[in-house]
């Protein structure tokens, strides 16, 4: 590997023999052959972006590799969450077998989730594993989707219901691809990122407060420390379970009531997936404070950084008459994590204090949803 370019930070995500490292700093894409050339296997690479993405990074990134004698090819897919289907799917790993891939190729995921998840699990599949590079591109993939190892599409029974665990050889995390990303994708990844401070970093959740308009207003080191310091925290919990088997679930704070809003909008563009876990996170420490598990100053805290950054905090504008508690509580006992219809929350202390909850009654999760609803519909 090239030697560590000032202003680039690394980290390793610890999981022995598949181990790798993760780059965070800014100019990371313009020399993205630089790292990848030392780790590859073989001479081919395949590089996938999305129709958003390829315009912006895709040559910056082609041309990282003029110096090296490689084999590079690209592939574009459509910049949607419908994207990660089994259509789509299927006519990635024919574009990629067409282009005569071996044991040795591998393919590079230049984008968000959407791009990572579904090149990530075409690389656990095809020739029953191949090696697989991530590049993520926006916020919410840096600070999550990027690191864990966990791939796949969604089918019409859910989102990310078919997938792998398939850890990539590398992260290039390029905090400057940032500067084209639309102003509302980086707030929604910055819902992922204060969540970290939320779970188990008070000190993080500090520096989040007073150095979140930095980051959102494009300051380079503000975003370089925060996508560190978020990175860490994920690689330490994956690293102690991988599989999601007990504290992984801990990364879930926010997303059993995010992700019943998201079934409820139909996982598009009406609400982004950052937007649901922000709400999901306010909505966690009300269901807290609630059931007097955390200080009600605490859930005032939150809800008074969550205001002043400008993430989203309601449903306003989004549920109408059709929203009830019933079909929401519904799509969270349909959730993948749901076990026999037992719903698990992820319910906090404090500020950095969160923890995994199987137990939760149910009236006041209703409680929660149906203040929620009154506040989204008045
Ligand atoms: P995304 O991939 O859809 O990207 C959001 C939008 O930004 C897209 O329109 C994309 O084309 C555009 N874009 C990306 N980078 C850009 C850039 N630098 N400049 C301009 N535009 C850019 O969405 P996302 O928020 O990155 O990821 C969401 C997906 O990630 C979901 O499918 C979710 O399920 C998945 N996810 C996976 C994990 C995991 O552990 N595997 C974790 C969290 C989320
Ligand atoms: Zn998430």
């Amino acid at each position: 590997m090239s030697p560590t370019a000032p202003n680039t930070e690394q980290l390793e995500v610890e999981l022995g023999d598949r181990s790798y490292p993760i780059l965070i700093g800014n100019n990371l894409i313009n020399t993205a052959g630089s790292h990848i050339a030392p780790r590859l296997k073989g001479r081919k690479v395949i590089v996938v972006s999305d129709e958003n993405v390829a315009p912006l990074w895709l040559p910056t990134f082609l041309k990282s590799f003029d110096e090296f004698d490689l084999d590079v090819h690209s592939l574009t897919l459509p910049a949607t969450e419908t994207t990660k289907s089994f259509s789509h799917f299927e006519r990635l790993l024919n574009d990629v077998l067409a282009l005569e891939i071996d044991r040795k190729t591998t393919l590079v995921a230049l984008g968000g989730g959407v791009i990572g998840d579904i090149v990530g699990f075409a690389a656990a599949v095809l020739l029953r594993g191949i090696d697989f590079i991530q590049v993520p591109t926006t916020l919410l993939s840096q600070v999550d989707s990027s690191v864990g190892g966990k791939t796949g599409i969604n089918t019409s029974y859910g989102k990310n219901l078919v997938g792998a665990f398939h850890q990539p050889q590398l992260v290039l995390a390029d905090t400057s691809a940032l500067a084209t990303l639309p102003n509302r994708e980086l707030l929604a990844g910055y819902a992922e990122v204060v969540k970290y401070g939320l779970i188990d970093d008070f000190e993080f959740y500090e520096w989040c407060e007073n150095n979140a308009k930095l980051l959102i207003n494009g300051d380079q080191n503000a975003q370089r420390y925060a996508v560190l310091k978020s990175c860490q925290s994920k690689a330490r919990i994956v690293a102690a379970d991988e599989r999601e088997l007990g504290q992984r679930a801990l990364l879930n704070l926010g997303h059993t009531f995010g992700h019943a809003f998201e079934a409820e909008t139909g996982y598009g563009n009406k609400l982004l997936h950052g937007e649901a876990v922000s709400i999901g996170c306010i909505n966690a420490f009300q269901l807290s404070a609630k059931l007097g598990l955390c200080e009600q100053q605490e859930l005032i805290r939150v809800e008074k950084h969550f205001l002043q950054i400008g993430l989203r905090n309601s449903l306003s504008g989004l549920a109408d008459e059709s929203w009830t508690v019933e079909r929401l509580i519904g799509h969270m006992a349909k959730d993948k994590k749901a076990e026999a219809g037992k719903i698990t929350f992820i319910l906090a202390r404090g500020i950095g204090k969160s923890f995994v909850a199987n137990d939760v009654s149910t009236d006041a999760v209703k409680d929660v949803l149906a203040q929620t609803l009154t506040d989204a519909k008045s």
